[in-house]
């Protein structure tokens, strides 16, 4: 697998600078960084790549990322334009890449920067999410709560031996989380490789992977019935799903009694596909929100009783 960590730093709009609104809508948020680092089939870092690409849409620095990233409104000027940059980083990534990166926004940031540019689409990358891999591997949860790199770092007993918010370190801090959870669980189950255990993280980021829609059913309505006929539709091709009968009976998982159901349904193009229905807060009529998903991760059927695990690692040797 050709794997590329990726980390992005980008600028949005300020305040103190008008923008089109139609052009702003095209792209939410500017690239102004890039940094990669390979993770090679044995798991060490290979080459890396880094480049400060200068903004065309938000040249004036927003203060809330001047103060995250320490970049300054005169360093924006001494990058590369994002096209240039783009050329350079298709060479180094080479054929057919995974990009890698914490969380799934650097993946539609970079996409929505190479649209805005109209970048050819015969470039395109495959995507993975290192913090889903960290979760359901390293900590073996499916939770879908936010971990930070600093505290995937202190999980796996990482060095803290490089700047934070910097692209090129990010990059570097999630390639080592990725290569030390692959390594740990290898050690475990030898008959495994590293390519086996990251497939089921493997998304298409071109898709949209999500969709919601609300209903708004009768008082008294039967919830059952209702799930048991509604038509359900993937949210990247709109081909109706067939929802896939569980070994208790019917298609439905009640997560939460009257509040929260779950099933699993598969497109034929587009894989499995979850759906969870929930009845909206504070609603005088039963209101329920649909949210069919292209997963990033293995598939979990949600349990009754999900522990809220905290948000800080607490070292047990501590
Ligand atoms: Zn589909």
């Amino acid at each position: 697998m050709n794997l590329i960590v990726v980390d992005l730093e980008w600028n949005s709009a300020s305040r103190s600078q008008n923008i089109d609104h139609d052009l702003a809508s095209l792209m939410r948020f500017e690239i102004i960084e890039l940094g990669a680092v390979r993770l090679k089939e044995d798991l060490s870092l290979g080459k890396s790549f880094h480049r400060y690409v200068t903004p065309v849409l938000y040249k004036k620095i927003h203060h809330h990322i001047a103060v995250v990233t320490k970049r300054t409104q005169q360093s924006l000027q001494e990058g590369v334009l994002f096209t240039h940059m783009v050329d350079e980083i298709i060479p180094y990534a080479g054929k057919n890449p995974v990009f890698a990166s914490w969380g799934t926004a650097d993946a539609d940031v970079f996409i929505s920067n190479c649209q805005f540019h109209e970048i050819a689409s015969d470039f395109q990358f495959r995507a993975l999410n290192a913090q889903a891999v960290f979760s359901g591997i390293a900590e073996g949860i499916c939770s879908r709560e936010q971990r930070s790199v600093e505290y995937a770092l202190d999980f796996l007993r990482l060095p803290k031996d490089l700047p934070f918010h910097e692209a090129i370190t990010d990059a570097i801090y999630t390639a080592r989380i990725l290569s030390r959870t692959l390594e740990l669980e290898l050690a475990d189950r030898p008959s495994e490789t590293a390519a086996s255990l990251l497939r089921p993280y493997i998304f298409d980021p071109y898709l949209t992977r999500q969709s919601e829609s609300v209903v708004t059913l009768e008082q008294g309505a039967d919830m059952m019935a209702f799930l048991e006929t509604y038509a359900f539709t993937c949210p990247a091709c709109g081909t109706r799903l067939e929802v896939v009968p569980i070994d208790t009976g019917g298609h439905w998982y009640t997560v939460n009694p009257g509040k929260r159901w779950f099933a699993v349904a598969a497109c034929e193009k587009h894989g499995d596909i979850e759906i969870t229905v929930r009845k909206a807060r504070r609603s005088k009529v039963p209101r329920y929100t649909i949210r069919t998903l292209i997963p990033d991760r293995p598939l979990k059927i949600p349990s009754l009783h999900e522990e809220k695990s905290s948000l800080v690692w607490i070292d047990p040797d501590a």
